[in-house]
């Protein structure tokens, strides 16, 4: 790496301990389900995800999972 590369990976490294600074809006992920695989998605502040526990309760164990990875990077639209 040069000598600018390794200034903006040095950045890097403490941007990535400041999770605050990074709000997710949109998100697919291919979720490797114990049965079968998954695909969950975060859109405009919502989670959606096609496992039949999803349907009617719109939270899984796939939406959990993810929000437990993300923490506070979701952007979430909820009015204070
Ligand atoms: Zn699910």
């Amino acid at each position: 790496m040069d000598n600018g590369m390794i200034r903006k990976y040095e950045k890097a490294k403490m941007y990535a301990e400041q999770t605050e600074r990074m709000k997710v809006e949109s998100l697919v992920v291919n979720f490797d389900g114990r049965n079968n695989p998954h695909a969950v998605s975060f859109k405009e502040g919502t989670w959606h995800c096609d496992c039949e526990f999803f349907v009617g309760r719109e939270k899984c164990a796939h939406t959990m999972a993810l929000e437990l990875v993300m923490g506070d990077m979701l952007e979430s639209l909820e009015v204070a």
